[in-house]
């Protein structure tokens, strides 16, 4: 194992992994300075506990000598791996890790890895729900916001860590070596930062690149790209459907989410499909993820059904907000891709206000016609993807130009009659007129239960 006691390392990136990994580095005894491009104001609430440690920081930029002589760099997700002062520090030799690498180094146990494009913390929690509620020493942690490194000292040898990790930290991984790999998905996202999908598809594949026969790998056989990544695996391959019988892994039957364990082994029925309380779909995949991983994780049948039942959405996720007036609400402020954004609307039979927009993640909209011509009444943009959206999806519903969430969730409250669905599943990122996901979710709750006062008020 890497010995850190004395060494120099350097933390680029303070977000909650960069800070989390500063403070982790430093109790092992290494010089830890810290860079990042926001300014000493921006950091003022990080800075002082930083300082206090012992640790140097650097705000405002880079300075060019800040990455020489470093032993180690431990990148940020969020931070590019083409930024110039990183791809010099390799080009000297040093190595550059990300904070699940980091973490993954040192952590005790076994890990359950779960990546996707979309579905990884839903599918996530409910791993981690169903490992615990067999008994199993689990911990969660990933980008599901609580940093790995966090887990290093609690974790022991009987530990299962359930990690979701995206392709930003797939990206600088070289040891991270889970037991159980999960490909839930891979559809277009985040082309702005990997360049192309492909590039994209083979950051997600890095979740595997460690494994051995004597692991597992999970993956989506409805999903062509996550299949298609079966030909790179070292692992045996379990697969999921929601469509049609696999030779090992789990997918519906008659009604029921059944599972089994090799090609000729006996059909186990796992629970009926109508016990899910998760809305949609898209669901019933993440559910079929969780309960085959939890399988090879060795969990009973028994189990796996009594999480599974008793596990509600994650807020943010195609979560129900209110009814009001016959109206239902839902905030799927979280469907921050095309692929998130067609599976809320295939959730809802139909009478479907849809509030669309945001910052532009350079995917096309286009593929959201057909079934937004099938189900959906009306769009309401928003945002900076506005004038994107209207383009291409001209002609086929009506589209009313918002500009705001608080317009679109009016004029969505006006236009909908009794028996129909208003959804905020945008389709892009948050950053153009919000912080984050969360905040326009909130915001978008805010909304709703602002309209229910005010119509409360009124009758
Ligand atoms: P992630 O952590 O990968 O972003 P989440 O569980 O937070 O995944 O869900 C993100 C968005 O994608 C939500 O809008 C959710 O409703 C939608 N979603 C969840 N699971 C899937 C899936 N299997 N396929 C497509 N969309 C999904």
């Amino acid at each position: 194992m890497m010995e850190l006691k004395g060494k120099k390392v350097l933390v680029v990136g303070l977000g909650k992994s960069g800070l989390a990994a500063a403070l982790y580095l430093r109790r092992q005894g290494a010089q830890v300075t810290v860079s990042d491009v926001r300014s000493a104001e921006a950091l003022a609430k990080e800075i002082p506990a930083l300082i206090e440690e012992g640790i140097s920081v650097e705000a405002g930029g880079h300075g060019l000598l800040t990455f020489r002589r470093q032993d180690l760099i431990v990148v940020s997700p969020g931070v590019p791996l083409e930024t110039p002062e990183l791809v010099q520090a390799r080009n000297f030799g040093r190595p550059v890790i990300g904070e699940l690498e980091l973490a993954a180094r040192f952590l005790k146990g076994k890990i359950l890895a779960i990546t996707g494009s979309n579905g990884k913390t839903t599918t996530t929690a409910l791993a981690g729900e169903i490992l615990k509620e067999a008994g199993l020493p689990t911990l969660v942690a990933g980008n599901i916001g609580v940093p790995v490194v966090g887990l290093i000292d609690e974790s022991t040898a009987d530990t299962w860590s359930v990690l979701e990790v995206s392709s930003f930290q797939l990206e600088s991984t070289e040891q991270f070596h889970p037991k159980i790999a999960v490909i839930l998905n891979i559809t277009p996202d985040h082309l702005d930062r990997h360049g192309s999908f492909e590039n994209y598809a083979l950051a997600k594949e890095r979740i595997f690149a460690a494994q051995d026969a004597s692991d597992f790998a999970v993956l989506n056989a409805d999903n062509a790209r996550a299949a298609e990544a079966a030909a790179r695996s070292h692992a045996p391959v379990f697969w999921i459907s929601s469509s049609h019988a696999v030779a090992q892994g789990a997918w519906v039957e008659n009604g029921n989410l059944v599972y089994r364990s090799a090609p000729d082994a006996a059909t186990e029925i796992i629970l009926p499909v109508a016990k899910i309380a998760l809305k949609g779909g898209h669901n019933v995949e993440n559910v079929l993820a969780a309960a085959c991983a939890a399988r090879l994780a060795g969990v009973r049948p028994d189990a796996i059904a009594r999480a599974i039942e008793n596990f509600k959405a994650v807020e943010h996720r195609l979560e129900y907000v209110a009814t009001i007036d016959g109206v239902e609400y839902y905030n799927d402020s979280k469907a921050t891709n095309v692929d998130a954004t067609e599976k809320a609307v295939a959730a809802f039979a139909g009478g479907i206000h849809l509030i669309l927009g945001g910052k532009d993640k350079g995917a096309p909209y286009s593929p959201l016609a057909a079934l937004v011509r099938e189900r959906v009444r009306a769009i309401y943009t928003i945002g900076a993807a506005a004038p994107k959206i209207e383009a291409e999806l001209r002609g086929v519903v009506t589209i009313q130009s918002c500009e705001t969430l608080a317009n679109a969730v009016d004029a969505a409250a006006a236009a909908a009659k009794p028996g129909e669905v208003v959804v905020l599943a945008p389709a892009c990122s948050s950053f153009d007129q919000f912080e984050n996901y969360e905040q326009r979710g909130q915001v978008f709750k805010q909304l709703v239960s602002d309209l229910r006062d005010r119509k409360a008020r009124n009758a």
